[in-house]
């Protein structure tokens, strides 16, 4: 099948397929709009039974992160690499390097960075074959760059008390009952800051272990990995896996506010109408979670640590201007922000 007759093709300007026989590199560079810049976003290392859902992935992600990139302002583009991992996931210095080339080849259209399966080291690799690569060392005192966690953590944080602002007329976090569900890099990073302004936190991980450390260091309650997301709280913060907002679980809510760190936590578009019609008031989540591609994007574009914490500090204000034309048209915050990342690539 043509990647356009994919049902994730939305007009991407290119999808590039890259094969390496010395080294056995399969890999697919997908360019969904370079409108704002060169086209940004992370590589993903991942063994896919099937090549179709290799691709379905590379357009989807793009195009995600063409959205992601324009509603956090930043003059780049959406891209997204994939490299189909051989079946013993083995990833070797001849494979990096061939994949380096392919992203030197396209002059600087596509720049990557981490994603799931792709470390520092790995972009380290691919950087002595290309410059178009982030998420590199950071390279001094005051420059961008480095583990995009925190950052991300400091988004969400941002965003989190906006929405406490928003849907509960509340000023600070102090008492605010916030439910987390993951408490990785990103929820417990959240957790942290929020405890720290007197929230009420309920922890949740698969990781039971490390919810109950981490509840433990601040004084939270813990709960089973599949109850946080009915559990009575004023906020649920999802930080763990996407698609976790479904026409079920969204019954079953009993939160007035959904915003976390979570990648696509829509299970479908529908999804953002159902906890409108619940009453749910939800951050959309390419919005809250911008922190960590603010610092990668502008230590690539070669800015400082203090323009990262300019830009991330504006999430709140970005946020706000979504919930306000929701308010005003009788939409979905998510339809609204898709409307607006839209506009912003020259596509409304
Ligand atoms: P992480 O791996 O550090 O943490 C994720 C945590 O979620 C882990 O502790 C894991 O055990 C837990 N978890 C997994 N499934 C769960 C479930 N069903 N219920 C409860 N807990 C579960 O990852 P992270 O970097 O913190 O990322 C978390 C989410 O935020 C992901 O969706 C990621 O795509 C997204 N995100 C991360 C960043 C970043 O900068 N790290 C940026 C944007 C978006």
């Amino acid at each position: 099948m043509a990647p356009w007759q994919f049902p994730d093709f939305d007009d991407h300007e290119a999808v590039h397929f890259f094969a390496d026989a010395t080294s056995g590199l399969r890999a697919i560079i997908a360019v969904h709009s370079t409108h704002l810049g060169p086209a940004a976003g992370g590589c993903r290392f991942w063994h896919y039974a099937q090549d179709d859902a290799a691709i379905t992935d590379a357009l989807r992600l793009s195009r995600g992160m063409s959205y992601k990139n324009a509603m956090a302002g930043l003059p780049l583009g959406g891209g997204k690499g994939v490299i189909l991992a051989p079946a013993d996931r083995v990833k070797t210095p001849a494979l990096l390097a061939a994949f380096g080339r392919a992203i030197e080849s396209l002059g600087g259209r596509y720049v990557t960075a981490e994603d799931v399966g792709m470390g520092e080291a790995d972009l380290v690799a691919i950087g002595r074959e290309t410059r178009y690569v982030s998420g590199l060392p950071v390279a001094g005192a005051d420059a961008a760059g480095g583990d995009p966690g925190p950052f991300t953590a400091d988004g969400v944080f941002l965003g989190v008390k906006a929405a406490i602002r928003r849907g509960l007329g509340k000023d600070d976090a102090a008492g605010v009952h916030v439910a987390i569900q993951g408490v990785g890099s990103v929820g417990g990073g959240l957790a942290r800051r929020l405890a720290a302004q007197g929230a009420r936190l309920t922890l949740a991980d698969v990781d039971a272990g490390r919810a109950e450390r981490l509840a433990a260091e601040l004084g939270a309650a813990t709960v089973a990995a599949d109850a946080i997301l009915s559990i009575e709280a004023d906020v649920l913060s999802p930080c763990a896996l996407g698609a976790i907002l479904t026409a079920e679980t969204i019954g079953a809510l009993r939160v007035p506010v959904v915003a976390g760190g979570a990648n696509n936590q829509l299970a479908t578009p529908e999804d953002g109408a159902r906890l409108r019609d619940r009453g749910v008031l939800y951050a959309p989540d390419y919005v809250i979670n911008a922190g960590g591609i603010i610092n990668v994007g502008l230590e690539y574009l070669g800015a400082g640590s203090d323009e990262v914490a300019r830009r991330v500090a504006a999430i709140p204000e970005r946020l706000n201007a979504i919930w306000d034309e929701a308010e005003a048209t009788a939409t979905p915050p998510s339809a609204v922000a898709d409307r607006m990342a839209q506009r912003l690539i020259g596509r409304g």
